[in-house]
């Protein structure tokens, strides 16, 4: 994959005649200027790791050792690459990044080691270990429909799940409800168990590890408890957010979590927000939770959507009408498990009803869904207005062109709040802003989410638009 056009994600031979960059020194020269513009710590995580393949016709060949690593770069490190690299070699106008064919074998100071692979577990006893884990066998990458919504989060765990060695620790998803992060977090623990039957995997929701916390301390059980979860070789914790106001619940996890992590063990976190934005937990928690890989799953895209739907008609056996299925899609967008249960609804009734079922039946059978869903909906047109207000600005302003700071600002504003508060693309997002591209709206959505750092009331500012939003 690469900017400007597609060609065969295949490694270049280095071409001398047409002024490739072959001596390590202009290699040295681009990884220079990318940590000036990234950051130390970006440019380690992400290129740290990076090899350069060659260049000819002016195009360049980044290798990487993940999948992970060239989606990430393409989404957010493409422009600054390519700066770079045409900086250090003239005439440079295209990057492709590729991963490396075979995994690489030196390990990299923060790699974690799991135990070896001895032999892949037989299935039936794969359900019983996985069930002691507290795995529902139901939730595997097999049946994890992946769209653009997901994809980074997705290769995060797989790659959690399947390498031996990784340095995504702890592997913190975030999203909103229903959009599929304990399904993934059961995936990596059943996953891990398949390749590594010697693993100790544990899944537990933070509920049940402050309930058990409680009763431990009740009856005097504290030791038994901290070896059961500090002996681990993965901890799955799922809806970390419920530690919020629980001081000595979150006491205790902070040195749970130090142990595991301290021993090399993977542990693997979900919550419905990112971790900055949980009221009421300990900032050295929170730096705690901040200092692995944060990967979020937002609302699917519509194709994504139908994708779920024909996966879980397949799964279940239900034959249901594609016309029934696109307004299914249609029309519930914010979350998985609710499309889910409109699904098994219509399901449900077409069997019982022993007939196929029309569009208006399905209208009638779903109306509180449909109700519910559209009340809950913003748009982008919503946000543009209520922006326009707050600054005093005219609605046309959204979608000029015009870039004067008080106007281009606050039209960087709506577009952040886009992102956060809509469930369109940024391809769709940047079609409402005057037909502006992708690469705008994520430039505004990183401006204004470090102005809000910055600029003191921009926070409570944006905060009150939210509000009179969802109102
Ligand atoms: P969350 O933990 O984010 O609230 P869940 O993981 O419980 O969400 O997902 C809710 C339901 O939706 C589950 O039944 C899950 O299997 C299903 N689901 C969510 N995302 C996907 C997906 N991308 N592909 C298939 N099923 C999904
Ligand atoms: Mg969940």
């Amino acid at each position: 994959m690469e900017l400007g056009e597609n060609v065969p994600a295949a490694q270049e031979p280095q071409d001398q005649a047409h002024g490739s960059i072959h001596d390590e020194g202009d290699w040295a020269k681009i990884e220079e200027s990318l940590r000036k513009s990234i950051g130390s710590d970006a440019f380690q995580r992400w290129f740290g790791a990076a090899s350069w393949g060659g260049a000819s016709n002016g195009q360049g060949t980044v290798i990487v050792p993940g999948e992970i690593h060239q989606v990430w770069i393409e989404t957010n490190y493409l422009p600054e690459l390519l700066f770079a690299a045409g900086q250090a070699q003239e005439g440079l106008h295209k990057i492709s990044i590729v991963v490396a064919e075979t995994e690489a074998t030196g390990e990299s100071p923060t790699t974690i080691t799991l135990p070896q692979v001895r032999k892949e577990m037989p299935g039936e006893m794969l359900d019983k270990r996985a069930a002691a884990a507290g795995l529902n066998p139901g939730y595997t990458f097999d049946n994890f429909v992946v769209g653009g919504n997901s994809q980074f989060a997705h290769a995060a765990c797989e790659a959690v799940a399947t390498k031996r060695s990784v340095g995504y620790n702890p592997l913190f998803i975030h999203g909103g409800s229903g959009l599929g992060k304990t399904h993934l977090m059961h995936a990596i623990g059943r996953e891990i168990l398949r390749r590594r039957p010697d693993c100790r995997v544990i899944y537990l929701t933070c509920e049940k590890f402050t309930n058990e916390f409680i009763e431990a301390i009740r009856k005097g059980e504290i030791e038994k408890f901290r070896r059961r979860y500090r002996s681990s070789d993965v901890l799955l914790i799922d809806d970390v957010q419920f530690l919020a106001g629980k001081e000595r619940s979150q006491e205790e996890f902070f040195h749970t979590f130090n142990t595991l992590l301290d021993g090399r063990n993977q542990v693997v976190l979900t919550s419905d927000r990112p971790a900055c934005e949980i009221k009421s937990i300990e900032p050295r928690l929170i730096s705690r939770f901040e200092c692995g890989l944060a990967v979020e799953l937002q609302a699917p895209q519509i194709e994504t959507r139908i994708a779920i739907l024909h996966k879980k008609t397949a799964e279940w056996k239900v034959s249901i009408d594609e016309s029934v299925l696109l307004f299914l899609a249609d029309k519930i967008r914010s979350n998985v498990r609710r499309l889910e249960g409109a699904l098994v609804r219509v399901a449900t009734f077409a069997s019982l009803a022993g007939e196929s079922v029309s569009v208006q039946k399905v209208e009638y059978l779903l109306r509180d869904f449909i109700q519910e869903e559209a009340s809950r909906q913003v748009t982008v047109d919503g946000i543009q207005r209520a922006v326009a207000e707050t600054f005093d600005l005219r609605l046309a302003d959204m979608i000029s062109r015009r870039r004067p700071a008080s106007i281009a600002f606050p039209r960087q504003i709506a577009m952040y709040l886009s992102r956060s508060l809509t469930h369109n693309s940024l391809v769709e997002i940047g079609e409402c802003f005057g037909g502006r591209d992708h690469g705008t709206v994520i430039h505004a959505c990183k401006k204004v989410a470090s102005e809000i750092d910055k600029q003191p009331g921009l926070r409570e500012r944006i905060e009150r638009i939210e509000q009179q939003l969802r109102r």
